[in-house]
């Protein structure tokens, strides 16, 4: 059997074009362009591209860009400042800090100041507190995009064996949460989980979100899995790679995801999604 693509980039051109034409509405209605703003401190490089694409998508779907760019060198305070001046400005709707942040720089403090209804990434311990009680608000955008692409199998969660490998806050572990709460029966993976192979032959589906390339072997998926590759590690030569050994498991599986080309562009369609959410949908209670 040769699996069948879960194409991201069809499904998150799909789901940018929705965007645009309700912002177009809204704002034919009197309503404000969703207002981003993207803050990057430093300079680095894949930060630099995420940063760049994430413009892109801004413009692209009608929105109020006000990403801000900052030195290496700029303090915690300072960007807890501009944070403070960015939850109180109303033309503003979401606010992400692009990671890694420099060292200096306490990323936990960082995520926490941002205003959970502006916390569009849905790092704030506030809205991965509501995704685990089910009262989901904002939530990480890697993983809600990985749904997304699951409605488009039309296969139903509930009851499916998955396996979740990698438990990071922004990947592993509310995809977890988000699998539990459409009723799967959910197995979490790490780097201390025992006998991985046997974790991974016995579930109905598989996500990965390691950074290690081709970690998962193909033979290792059960037939007629369905498997998500979250992983992207850009090797040598400067191509992409997943963290699933693509040509043997796409014999095995009954829909993959190709890297690239698979989950990435959902990530930052998400992103827009809930801009787009807090904008016009969300009633904050804070
Ligand atoms: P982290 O490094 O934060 O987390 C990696 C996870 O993998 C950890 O939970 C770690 O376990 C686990 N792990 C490491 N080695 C093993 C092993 N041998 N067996 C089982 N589990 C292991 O990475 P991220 O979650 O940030 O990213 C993971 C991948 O996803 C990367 O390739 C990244 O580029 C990609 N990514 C893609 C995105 C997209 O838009 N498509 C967005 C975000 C990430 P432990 O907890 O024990 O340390």
């Amino acid at each position: 059997m040769s699996a069948k693509i879960l194409d991201g980039k069809a499904i998150a051109a799909e789901l940018r074009e929705s965007i645009r034409q309700e912002v177009d509405k809204q704002v034919a209605a009197g309503k404000p362009r969703p207002g981003l703003a993207v803050i990057m401190v430093g300079e680095d490089p894949a930060s630099q591209v995420y940063v760049r694409n994430k413009k892109i998508a801004c413009e692209k779907a009608g929105f109020k860009d006000v990403s801000q760019v900052l030195p290496a060198q700029t303090s915690q305070e300072d960007v807890l400042a501009l944070i403070d001046e960015l939850n109180a400005d109303d033309t503003v709707h979401g606010i992400i800090v692009q990671l890694p942040v420099p060292e200096h720089i306490n990323a936990e403090a960082i995520i926490e100041r941002i205003h959970p209804c502006k916390d569009v990434d849905g790092f704030h311990p506030y809205n991965v507190g509501r995704l685990a009680t089910r009262m989901m608000q904002l939530a990480p955008c890697t993983p809600h995009g990985v749904m997304t692409m699951l409605a488009k199998t039309g296969i139903p969660l509930r009851g499916l064996n998955a396996v979740v490998v990698g438990a990071s806050n922004i990947v592993g572990v509310p995809m977890m949460l988000e699998l539990l709460n459409e009723r799967a029966t959910v197995t979490i993976c790490h780097s201390a989980t025992k006998d991985l192979p046997k974790m991974v032959s016995e579930a109905d589906l598989v996500v990965v979100g390691v950074g290690i390339p081709n970690m998962v072997k193909g033979d290792w998926i059960k037939d007629g899995a369905i498997v998500i590759d979250v992983g992207i590690n850009r090797m040598e030569d400067g191509t992409l790679c997943g963290d699933v050994e693509f040509d043997v498991a796409k014999e095995k599986a009954s829909w993959i995801t190709p890297v690239p080309g698979g989950v990435g562009p959902m990530t930052i369609a998400t992103l827009l999604e809930n801009t787009m959410k807090v904008a016009y949908e969300l009633e904050c209670k804070l």
